[in-house]
């Protein structure tokens, strides 16, 4: 029989994503389920100092409330030369929650007068488990890069089209959503916990 896993989001793409990770390494053990299987639930406030913090509330508080052992994921940008800033503010840096061309815009403008050799960032992701009985378990993943001058590329979201990965010559708005989830902080993060998943899972029957 599946065990039923609840994955924190309502973002279909990452459900998909995380689905292809789980078969992966045991085909069909797991039913995962997004918060579209719970319309009623609100939405968990990240009110936690750390990307960990966000990332266990978020899956602690699904959890309670479904019964469910649940996944959840908080992640942002950190540019060095803000000193990991817009870090766990990255969806809300110019003040509206989501608006992600203004906060790209606000970053561009805080670098304004940032030399190229000093646009280094990275893009974190904090994935956290949560079971039923109270343990949890958390994997961080890193997507290494640099900030450009202006943004480039149609694809992705968020910070994606200033974001230039270290090693390619493209921004991560212009990558496939496959050759991003192989690199990203993410993707990185997800198959990292993965493993956990299972075992912890296999644990509870
Ligand atoms: P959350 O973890 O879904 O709350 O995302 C936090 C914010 O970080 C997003 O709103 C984006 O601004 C930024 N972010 C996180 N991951 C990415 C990414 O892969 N590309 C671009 N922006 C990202």
């Amino acid at each position: 029989m599946s065990q039923k896993l609840l994955l924190a989001t309502r973002n279909q793409g990452k459900i998909v994503e995380f689905r292809r990770i789980l078969d992966a390494l045991a085909p069909g053990k797991i039913e995962l389920v997004g918060l579209d299987q719970f319309p009623d639930l609100h939405d968990v406030d990240e009110t936690g100092s750390t990307f960990e913090e966000n990332a266990l509330l978020k899956a602690r508080e699904m959890s309670e409330a479904t019964g469910l052992p649940a996944i959840a994921d908080d992640s942002g940008l950190c540019v060095d030369a803000l000193n990991g800033d817009p870090g766990i503010f990255s969806a809300r840096w110019a003040g509206t929650h989501g608006d992600d061309k203004a906060n790209l815009e606000k970053v561009l403008e805080q670098l304004t007068d940032v030399a190229d050799e000093n646009r280094s960032a990275y893009f974190i992701c904090v994935a956290a488990l949560y079971l039923p009985n109270g343990k949890s378990h958390c994997e961080e993943g890193r997507f290494y890069g640099t900030i450009l001058k202006s943004p480039v590329g149609e694809n992705g979201f968020g910070y994606d089209p200033i974001f230039q990965p270290n090693g390619l010559a493209i921004s991560s708005a212009q990558m496939s959503s496959e050759e991003k989830d192989a690199m990203s902080h993410r993707g990185k993060a997800l198959r990292a916990i993965a493993p956990h998943v299972m075992s912890a899972l296999s644990s509870l029957g």
